[in-house]
């Protein structure tokens, strides 16, 4: 199955099983708008809750806030937003349709990769045990051709990215051919710098009403308030402040589903420390955020760090972690060494100092900032496409069988337990009731008393269930239940009051926090 396929597959799962909805579908939809249904509120909330509880209930020094959406103009004067940030647009005349500049690049060169990529693993093929792939990689005249424009037009890029120079970026695109995905023509119009920022109006009576913006991201909430929390939490450095929050982005292409949206939300943590000690506490961070991911389970090889080459230019280091996604690696995460450009900026532009007091060394001065910033869709897309699977299973009678399953992390599952009576009869259900009245306090459990057994064991892999539970006559002599694994499918006979420590062990959040 081809990757596009897959992903067509996921969304369309995740719309049949109430993940996710297109935005006011029946009105036609919102251009990159969703909404979260009814398990892909719980596992969003998981989501948050593994976060959340990892920065602010794991580390006495991190504490949470929740600033409003809307801020003060100034404060995007003084972030940069207003000024820059920008992305290049260009149009196709002949399909009308709109990209960003940077992106159209961008994906030239993904493509001037993977065929490198290809001419690597037919030789690799062809000269098995014997390749040297670093000397192939240097010889072979297809591979540093393509190597050649790659290098040719990265350079090209970065100088125009470095100098504004849109009509540069433009030529790029003529250079490289690139044609319109759509109408195959290369009939471009000039690039354009375009503010990704939504304006609103603040005020009732018309005159009045002053420009102000939907946030495009949770950070400046947190530092507006760095003296606000560091006095009234009497915090000393290093020290963090976590907030997820919503944050609006016009984005001029916004496609791929939850990916690129243009309402979505964001986790992210500042972490306040003394200037000199940023290596340290980047190399920390980055650990510690890759250490998060990879705790969920995943297959090591979705995760992987792209340091940047090309650093704004306050930043001392910045890396993303990039998450393989149906459609290739992309940002899942940013890490971000920021010195202390934000807090100066917010220095000069409110004419309020924001320094720290430093009882060992005697001194004020502005603290230098470690950021960590995450999209929460983003991550929730990474988590269900990696728990995506199509499985063909053995039946007892000799045939086989497919099933969809969702092998998300327990202790992210929108449902923990399904509890299941074998018949509607014989006060078996009211047995699963009572099982769920002890358990519901702490877990989100499903009762199913409607179809076969096994067809609710499916209906329950397909939302990714990890347990089920069924209640059986045998039950009502012996307070036995069978326990069904989701990814095993395997059965064991177990006593009742057994499940609350198996929750515990296997699915609680607790479980999932101490693996950290
Ligand atoms: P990209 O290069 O993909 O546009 P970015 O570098 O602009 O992302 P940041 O400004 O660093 O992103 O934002 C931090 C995080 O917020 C990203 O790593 C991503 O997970 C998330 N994010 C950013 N833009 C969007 C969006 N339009 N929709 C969903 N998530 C987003």
């Amino acid at each position: 199955m081809s990757q596009e396929d897959t992903f067509k597959k996921i969304i369309s799962h995740a719309k049949e099983y109430g993940f996710i909805f297109p935005g006011s579908e029946i009105y036609d939809g919102l251009s990159a708008v969703y909404d979260y249904g009814q398990l892909g509120a719980e596992l969003k909330n998981n989501i948050k809750t593994y976060w959340w509880n990892s920065m602010v209930m794991l580390n006495e020094n991190i504490v949470g806030i929740d600033s409003a959406i809307f801020m003060h103009p100034t404060v995007w004067k003084a972030s940069g937003h207003v000024d820059a940030f920008n992305d290049p647009l260009i149009d196709n005349k002949d399909s009308k349709k709109r990209y960003r500049a940077d992106v159209l690049i961008e994906e030239y060169i993904q493509k001037l990769e993977g065929k490198v990529d290809k001419e690597v693993s037919k030789a690799k093929k062809k000269f098995g045990d014997d390749f040297d792939e670093t000397k192939f990689r240097e010889t072979n005249p297809r591979v540093l051709k393509n190597l050649d424009k790659i290098n040719g037009v990265l350079d090209r890029f970065r100088k125009a990215g470095e100098a504004d120079d849109l009509a540069e970026i433009r030529q790029i695109i003529i250079d490289a051919e690139i044609a319109c995905p759509v109408s195959g023509t290369k009939n471009w119009t000039d690039v354009r710098q375009f503010n990704l920022m939504f304006d609103t109006k603040i005020g009732s009576v018309d005159g009045d009403a002053a420009t102000i913006y939907l946030r495009p991201e949770t950070a400046q909430g947190i530092f507006v308030n760095y003296l606000n929390v560091q006095k009234t939490g009497r915090m000393n450095l290093p020290f963090g402040i976590a907030q997820i929050g919503k944050a609006f982005r016009n984005e001029i292409v916004a496609r791929q589903f939850i990916f690129r949206m243009r309402e979505f939300e964001q986790m992210e943590m500042q972490f306040f420390i003394q200037p000199g000690t940023e290596e340290k506490w980047f190399d920390t961070w980055k650990e510690r955020r890759m250490k998060w991911h990879k705790t969920l389970g995943h297959d090591e090889t979705l995760l992987r760090f792209h340091d940047h080459d090309k650093l704004a230019h306050y930043a001392t280091a910045a890396t993303d972690i990039e998450f393989n996604f149906p459609f290739g690696f992309k940002e899942l995460e940013g890490i971000h060494s920021r010195t202390d450009f934000d807090l100066k900026q917010h220095q000069e532009f409110s004419g309020k100092k924001l320094q720290y007091y430093d009882n060992e060394r005697n001194e004020s001065y502005v603290p230098y900032v470690m950021e960590t910033s995450i999209g929460l869709d983003r991550m929730f897309l990474s988590v269900l496409s990696a728990a995506y699977k199509e499985e063909t299973i053995e039946k007892e009678d000799g045939k086989t069988d497919q099933r969809i399953v969702l092998k998300l992390p327990a202790a992210l599952a929108p449902v923990q337990l399904a509890v299941l009576p074998l018949t509607k009869k014989d006060g078996l259900p009211d047995k699963a009731r009572a099982i769920i009245n002890d358990l519901k306090f702490e877990y989100k459990c499903h009762y199913e008393e409607k179809d076969s057994i096994g067809r609710r064991y499916r209906r329950q892999d397909a939302i990714g269930t990890p347990y089920a539970i069924t209640i059986d006559h045998d039950t009502l002599e012996d307070d036995t239940v069978t326990l069904r694994d989701r990814d095993t499918m395997e059965q064991q006979r177990i006593k009742i009051d057994e499940i609350p420590q198996i929750l515990k062990e296997k699915v609680s959040m607790t479980s999932l926090l101490k693996k950290l």
